[in-house]
């Protein structure tokens, strides 16, 4: 017997598991039966394209056993099974990111809902919520030993070798005594069946076992004619084992259109995602003629943990004629629909597709075309509907930005889909759409400021004149991809989108005779402010876009390094810093003023300050905190002594 320690986050969440989680305590049943499903996959696949393994008498059958007397419930499937290694590196020793995830996600504050488990991909764990002690007793298929794995939950686990006649895996559960009742009641393992794995494509059995009673004998029955009640001989009862299918094990997706109802559609989902709420929307499509499939998409309500994680698990599956194919291929659909779950079952692809030709196989690619209209066919229908549409929104704008950005052919649908916060109402996000439907007739563009804080943005110096205008500006504070993405766009419908942080303020009727003649009367002080402040800037500039403020910076529209700045951070590239523009409000009292002051230092600190409190009203880092407060101390100290 060998003994392993659980690596320190398994240890963790097993912890939690036993510890802490009190909801939801059946869907250790859902997590298992899913595992027995995956396991049954895989080797139906194999059975199907390996020669040695070919079995034509072999089907996928998943078997839950109750026993009251032993309390114990016990699932087992013939499916592909685990070797020694597999079961040491599946369950126990190896976290798999999802660990971690998950722990963090249950631990603190957080509402502790063991639901979320089987999104996290560490859902064979939760069975210690119900578990005194587990055995997995698990024969890979094509192999000839067997082995059990135990544990009770605690720091360790033990791996025996033992004896199994055929592959696949038992997992036996030997329950608390707060969990017998419940889980060994027909009654209560059958709903959760039935609520959770109706729709797994195997036969669900349940056995167990049902008193029967003896029904008296003729000759009995004439005894006891003659007797008293009390000696009268009593029918005996005897424990029957019996055996019951309790799922509908049937590939839903396979199923006619006309006939499934909604709420068939919503459960198989949750069997699908391991979802506890129904999915915002879904699409089923069978596609005939040239190519043969069939696909259903699923939008979830909420978007998937680990959406915004590298190693997310893709939520599509692959079939070819309803056989399992993987569900570990990421470019099924394109990655920014990585929140969509769902199934593709092709007719017409072979079995042994290998994973490096799927992506360049001419039938996935045009599965994968004609499924990405779809879905965002679905979610323009979700569109129309403005409630559930700031649902659809709220978790999903950043992956439509994505896909605006990544996915050419289809960047005109997607933009439509995207909305932004604007300076035309501070709660109802815009299309581009309405965004133009309300500009001015003499208006070409669309104008949009980004940074990270809506406050900030909403506050910029640079608004202002817009404002004044009643200029309609886009805020957009989700920088990291704004960034990268808006300027990629380029123009919608003809309008050119511009980044009001580099072009000058829209026109307006200026005045340009009194402009030429406020650019003379400050051209010295422009010029010593540019002295000061050096390098800092590259140019200093009067401008008539400001109201209150004294002085703005924006980015140089004719350097293409500070328009590409976002895309090259985004490429993980190191951006080389170009100096901003300084602009200054000449009817601001500051600058009035200080036009009209001798005093050296009293404008080296201002034309300092000038610049930083700029910076800082656009979100914007300043290049030394320290001088700056000294110099804003400085300044108090002058007015105090007056
Ligand atoms: P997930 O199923 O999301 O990967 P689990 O924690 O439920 O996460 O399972 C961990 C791994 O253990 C699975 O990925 C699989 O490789 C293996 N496993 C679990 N149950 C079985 C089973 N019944 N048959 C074969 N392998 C299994």
């Amino acid at each position: 017997m060998a003994k392993h320690q659980f690596q320190t986050e398994v240890g963790q969440l097993l912890h939690l598991m036993t510890h802490s989680l009190y909801s939801h305590k059946e869907i250790f049943i859902r997590e298992l039966v899913s595992n027995a499903s995956d396991a049954i996959d895989k080797l139906n696949y194999l059975r199907l394209t390996q020669e040695k393994l070919k079995d034509d008498k072999w089907t996928g059958t998943i078997n839950i056993k109750i026993d009251e007397k032993d309390s114990s419930i016990t699932i087992a499937d013939n499916g592909i099974g685990m070797d020694e290694a597999e079961l040491i590196s599946s369950i126990g020793t190896i976290a798999k990111s999802g660990t971690k995830s998950f722990v963090e996600a249950m631990s603190g504050d957080a509402k502790k809902d063991s639901n979320l488990i089987g999104q996290f991909g560490v859902g064979f764990y939760s069975v210690f919520m119900v578990a005194s002690k587990v055995d997995v007793i698990s024969k890979k298929a094509g192999q000839k030993k067997a082995y059990k794995w135990s544990s009770d939950g605690s720091g360790e686990f033990d791996i025996t070798s033992c004896t199994k006649d055929s592959e696949g895996t038992v997992v036996y559960i030997k329950l608390k005594d707060e969990e017998k009742s419940d889980y060994t009641s027909k009654y209560k393992v059958q709903e959760v069946v039935k609520k959770y794995s109706n729709h797994i494509a195997y036969p669900i059995y349940l056995n167990y076992q049902e008193e029967v009673t003896q029904e008296l004998s003729e000759k009995e029955k004439k005894a006891n004619e003659t007797k008293d009640e009390k000696d009268k001989i009593k029918p005996t009862t005897k424990l029957k084992q019996k055996r019951e299918q309790i799922n509908e094990a049937k590939a839903l997706w396979t199923q006619p259109k006309a006939k499934l109802k909604k709420q068939e559609y919503q459960d198989f989902y949750k069997t699908l995602s391991h979802d506890s709420d129904e999915p915002m929307a879904y699409v089923h499509t069978k596609a005939e003629g040239v190519n043969n499939y069939t696909t259903l998409f699923y939008i979830p309500k909420k978007a998937p943990m680990d959406m915004y994680r590298v190693d997310y698990k893709p939520g599509v599956k692959l079939y070819v004629k309803r056989v399992f194919i993987t569900d570990d291929e990421k470019e099924l659909l394109p990655t920014y629909l990585r929140f969509v779950k769902g199934v593709i079952d092709s007719d017409d692809l072979p079995l042994n597709v290998s994973r490096e030709l799927l992506q360049e196989n001419k039938i996935m690619v045009n599965i994968k075309q004609s499924s990405i209209k779809k879905v965002l066919n679905e979610i323009k229908k979700l569109s129309k509907k403005d409630d559930i549409y700031k649902e659809f929104i709220s978790q999903y704008n950043r992956p439509l930005k994505e896909g605006a950005y990544q996915d050419y052919t289809n960047k005109d649908m997607i933009v439509e889909l995207i909305r932004y916060k604007s300076t035309n109402d501070d709660k109802i996000l815009t299309s581009l759409e309405d965004y133009k439907s309300r500009a001015n007739t003499d208006q070409k563009a669309i104008y949009y400021l980004i940074g990270d804080s809506e406050n900030m943005l909403r506050n910029s110096p640079l608004l202002e004149s817009y404002t004044k205008n009643k200029i309609e500006v886009l805020i957009l504070d989700d920088k990291e991809i704004d960034e990268v993405v808006t300027p990629s766009l380029g123009s919608y419908k003809e309008w050119e989108l511009k980044d009001i942080s580099a072009v000058d303020a829209p026109e307006t009727k200026k005045d340009e005779k009194k402009q030429e003649k406020t650019k003379k009367e400050f051209e010295p002080l422009t010029k010593k402010i540019k002295d000061i402040l050096g390098d800092e800037v590259k140019e200093v500039q009067i401008t008539d876009r400001l109201d209150s403020s004294p002085s703005c910076v924006v980015k140089d529209p004719n350097d293409p390094m500070a328009q590409m700045a976002g895309m090259m951070k985004a490429m993980g590239q190191e951006v080389p810093v170009s100096p901003p523009i300084l602009q200054i409000n000449p009817n601001h009292k500051i600058l009035k003023s200080l036009n009209e002051s001798k005093d050296k230092k009293l404008i080296e600190d201002i034309s300092h300050l000038l610049l930083d409190q700029a910076k800082l009203s656009e979100g914007l880092d300043i290049k030394d905190t320290v001088s700056y407060i000294n110099r804003i101390n400085s300044m108090l100290s002058r007015v105090i002594d007056k």
